[in-house]
């Protein structure tokens, strides 16, 4: 493909992007294909000789639509948001275009400069304390990671050298091995599926504690937890709190954790994956309150604040713990600006890394603090109308509302909810999916899409009342 090409293809696919959001509303939401239905549309091999941008062009709509789940159309409201927005997708592009690859700071100056100053930037917007800046005296400092699973993940580890080294400082006779098979961790059983997940990678047992009945995790918990652990001479090493849990948006109590992880010398990571866009909004930043006790703190911009994926967003107070876990040299990674910025392959898993700030800055700059803040109310604001339509109808009850998740379910045995799901589902007019909330199963019902307004939340409305008069009038057959 010739530049000339490529300007034809690039602006055809802008227009088409451009059709696709502008009309995506009345698209299904979710797909009618069966399993293996591309594997019929494609050749077996790769073709022999190049193709034509137009060829592959008309390809998208005849192969890949059909078995797209939709997840920015307003009638999406499963798992949680996925972000996408104008100046994400340019620059995503413009990330593509320079095609650099950040692993230090010559790798691409500029690579490393922009995602120093979009982590302060962003965490002066959420109201984080000064010590996780880069921008503070100490040696604390953000990093865009891939996803909130890796944030996880790394901070287990690094978690798991800091407190080796402790352990062995103190008792030099005791090998790695002894202390690393006596290191466990603790989560809640609302936890995101990727917390237990980073026990098993991490090799470090992950109890997942019993959440109270509104969902969150609380200090005493966790202080017994700790107790027996070391009755039965286990090391505490490493705690997940999560704000905003994936089922209901529940939110632990990071203040009690905090104190029992200062106490114990544990490492605190909070996993606020969804919910952290929140606190651009003043209002809503009581919900983190006790941040200043963890080690570590994610956010995914990815999911609620407009930044395409993949963008992560994690801060340490002390990044020299994830230098001393992770640094592996090689003399053709050395060069001889060292320690002026962080050399952030020594912060992750991977070596190379994409210009991801690019996208952040972009939409920061063109959204603005106060277009993030009311991208935020207004879909709480949207969760909340939906909220008040179920409660005002007598046949359902909502069990839960967080943010811009509202659990609700028909009264009754849960066959009744289930039912309701199923149909809703076959239906493939709107996409909600469940969950468990004090042992009944709920429908979450979570508003996702940027494109979403008023007459969308009583489009879905209309179709739960429409599917659940059916299910209340003729039975469940
Ligand atoms: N943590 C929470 C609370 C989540 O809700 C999710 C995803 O829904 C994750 C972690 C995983 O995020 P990621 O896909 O970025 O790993």
């Amino acid at each position: 493909m010739d530049t000339q090409q490529f300007r034809e293809f690039g602006k055809a696919m802008v227009d088409y992007i451009a059709d696709y959001l502008d009309n995506i509303r009345e698209r299904q939401v979710l797909p009618s294909v069966n399993p293996g239905y591309l594997q019929t549309m494609i050749p077996k091999e790769v073709p022999q000789s190049g193709e034509n941008w137009k060829e592959i062009m008309h390809d998208i709509e005849k192969i890949i639509m059909p078995g797209i789940t939709h997840w920015h159309s307003p009638n999406f409201h499963a798992y949680c948001p996925t972000a996408n927005s104008y100046p994400g997708i340019v620059g995503e592009m413009l990330s593509a275009g320079i095609g650099c690859v950040g692993f230090s700071w010559v790798s691409s100056p500029a690579c490393t400069e922009l995602e120093v100053a979009m982590m302060n930037w962003l965490g002066k917007l959420l109201g984080l304390p000064e010590e996780f800046l880069n921008c503070s005296d100490g040696p604390g400092g953000g990093i865009i990671q891939g996803s909130a699973s890796e944030s996880t993940l790394i901070a287990l580890l690094t978690a798991k050298e800091k407190k080796v080294r402790e352990i062995r400082t103190k008792n030099p006779h005791l090998t790695e091995a002894d202390i690393k098979g006596k290191l466990v961790a603790y989560s809640s059983d609302q936890a995101n599926s990727s917390v237990e997940k980073s026990g098993l990678l991490g090799s470090m047992p992950m109890r997942l504690l019993t959440a109270d009945n509104t969902g969150s995790l609380s200090g005493t918990t966790l202080m017994e937890a700790v107790r027996k652990d070391k009755e039965d001479g286990f090391i505490p090493c490493y705690v997940v709190a999560t704000l905003g849990t994936t089922g209901t948006c529940a939110f632990d109590n990071v203040e009690e954790l905090g104190l029992v992880c200062k106490e114990e010398g544990i490492w605190l990571h909070i996993d606020a994956a969804y919910a952290g866009s929140a606190f651009v909004c003043p209002e809503y930043r009581h919900l983190m309150k006790g941040v200043e006790y963890a080690d570590s703190f994610d956010f995914n911009p990815h999911k609620w604040m407009l930044v395409n994926s993949d963008c992560s967003a994690m801060w340490v107070k002390d990044a020299r713990y994830l230098v001393e876990a992770f640094n592996v040299d090689r003399i053709y990674l050395k060069h001889q600006h060292e320690g002026f910025a962080p050399d952030y392959r020594h912060w992750q898993i991977s070596l190379g890394r994409r210009f991801r700030a690019l996208k952040l800055w972009f939409v920061l700059r063109s959204y603005g603090v106060e277009g993030i803040q009311q991208h935020i109310r207004s879909q709480i604001a949207l969760a909340n109308y939906f909220e008040d339509l179920v409660k005002s109808d007598s046949r359902f009850e909502v069990a839960t509302s967080n943010m811009g998740l509202v659990c609700f379910r028909l009264k009754g045995p849960d066959v009744l909810t289930q039912t309701l799901l199923d149909r809703l589902t076959d239906r493939k007019n709107i996409y909600v999916i469940p969950c468990y909330y004090r042992g009944q199963y709920v429908i979450r019902f979570v508003v996702c899409s940027r494109f979403t307004e008023i007459k969308d939340i009583d489009y879905g409305w209309n179709e739960i009342c429409e599917v659940s008069t059916q299910i209340l009038e003729n039975g469940l057959n």
